[in-house]
């Protein structure tokens, strides 16, 4: 995320929104602490001032590889105005520079086949949380982390996409290196450009850029065809492109012991019933960060409700599936499908390593809470006064940054 300084009024809005406490109002200005920003894109969506921006690349970036695969999002079909073909957006790829199409859609109906199989792995802590929205995985580590051993681990449609784009890639055209080859996510959110960026803790991603959906929809809009004579490429059915919007996950697993919630404040409200243990018994549980699914993340152009209608229509004339897998692939899950280790984040509720410490300084919190007018105002920059007490006991604030307090003592 980086803010335009020269467009942010210091108002509070994004301050009071983010779920992670990562905002800090300094000198009149929105600051960002990278170390809790998960990338839920929030504080994009309050700022009026239009303060805050993604950090993705650019189509141009990939005018260093030889040959360029595009792996187009599912929400990516839902942009366009009376699209009754996926063909076109493909074929309209093709037509912007791009040497072969990958759908995200495939992949996820695999990903959708193998997590069938996972669920009935020995010995996976239940409810299984799907690792598919990586603000998700990331807002469980940083606030939830009791909950981490309950989340996936499959990879991401995105990930499993990029491996079998090069493996195809290599298999048509051998006379190409490794470095030759580049892979384009094409992003409804600014999630994944930092998952790709940092990777899972073991994992280094198989993108090499993502760029945002509405540059590659202008892109597109010019270049489309809507003449019948495009080329029949698409290979993903109702179960895939489902995958962009909030439920589609879940229900492909043809199972219905699942809990689908999506918008960031209903996670976390399913995140602490979770953690209290007061939800119905069910074996998998689908959150995504944004309203209604990918269609409403941040980088699209189109409202999510529309997208999600378009894509209902859409996927009337599909079949289920196009990706079943034999009797024989349904035995075990390949590696390329797994990761091994959730990446390693600081809890928000550890104030220090040594506990001794972390029990002082929980202590001098709750006496500083005390003092404060407890009003959570955000005058003083920070999100709230028991924020601001973390703050204070962190080195990073002092108590006179509180503006009633100091009028107290001003006025006395
Ligand atoms: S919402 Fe945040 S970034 Fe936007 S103007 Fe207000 S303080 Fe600045
Ligand atoms: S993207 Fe989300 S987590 Fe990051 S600063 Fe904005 S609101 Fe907070």
């Amino acid at each position: 995320m980086r803010l335009d300084v020269n467009r942010c009024t210091g108002c509070t809005n994004c301050l009071r929104r983010c779920p992670t406490e990562a905002i800090r109002i300094t000198d009149g200005h929105a600051q960002i602490d990278d170390s809790r920003c998960i990338d839920c894109g929030e504080c994009i969506r309050i700022c009026d001032n239009k303060a805050k921006k993604a950090v993705v690349g650019k189509l141009k970036d990939m005018e260093r590889f030889r040959y360029k695969i595009a792996l187009p999002a599912p929400s990516l079909y839902g942009q366009f105005e009376n699209l009754d073909d996926v063909d076109y957006v493909l074929d309209g790829l093709l037509r912007i520079g791009f040497d072969d199409v990958f759908e995200v859609a495939k992949a996820a109906e695999l990903v959708s086949a193998y997590t069938r199989q996972y669920l009935k792995t020995e010995g996976i802590k239940h409810p299984v949380i799907s690792s598919a929205c990586p603000v998700v995985v990331r807002l469980i580590a940083l606030r939830f982390p009791s909950l981490n051993d309950n989340v996936m681990h499959m990879l991401p449609p995105m990930e499993v996409a990029a491996t079998l784009a090069r493996q195809r890639a290599k298999e048509q055209h051998p006379e190409l290196a490794d470095e030759d080859i580049g892979v384009c996510f094409i992003s409804p959110c600014p999630a994944k450009a930092s998952y790709v960026k940092n990777g899972f803790a073991d994992y280094k991603s198989g993108v090499d850029v993502v760029v945002s959906m509405s540059d590659v929809y202008f892109a597109l809009i010019g270049k489309m065809t809507r003449d019948d004579e495009v080329m029949s490429m698409t290979e993903s059915g109702m179960v895939g492109i489902g995958w962009a919007t909030s439920g589609g996950e879940a229900t492909a697993l043809f199972n219905d012991e699942y809990l689908a919630a999506d918008g960031i404040e209903n996670i976390i409200n399913v995140l602490e019933q979770i953690e209290n243990g007061n939800i119905p018994k069910v074996k998998f549980i689908e959150l995504d960060a944004c309203t209604a699914g990918c269609v409403g993340g941040v980088l699209t152009v189109q409202n999510p409700y529309i997208a999600k209608t378009k894509l209902q229509s859409l996927r009337r004339y599909l079949p289920v599936s196009a990706n079943f897998l034999s009797p024989e692939e349904q035995e075990y899950i390949p590696g390329l499908y797994l990761f091994d280790e959730l990446p390693t984040y600081e809890p928000m509720t550890v104030l220090s390593h040594n506990m001794a410490k972390s029990m002082r300084m929980m202590a001098d919190i709750q006496k500083l809470r005390a003092m404060l007018p407890g009003i959570d105002c955000g005058a003083c920059g920070a999100p709230s006064c028991r924020a601001l007490a973390e703050d204070i006991v962190k080195g990073n604030a002092s108590l006179e940054d509180c503006r009633i307090l100091e009028k107290r003592r001003r006025s006395k």
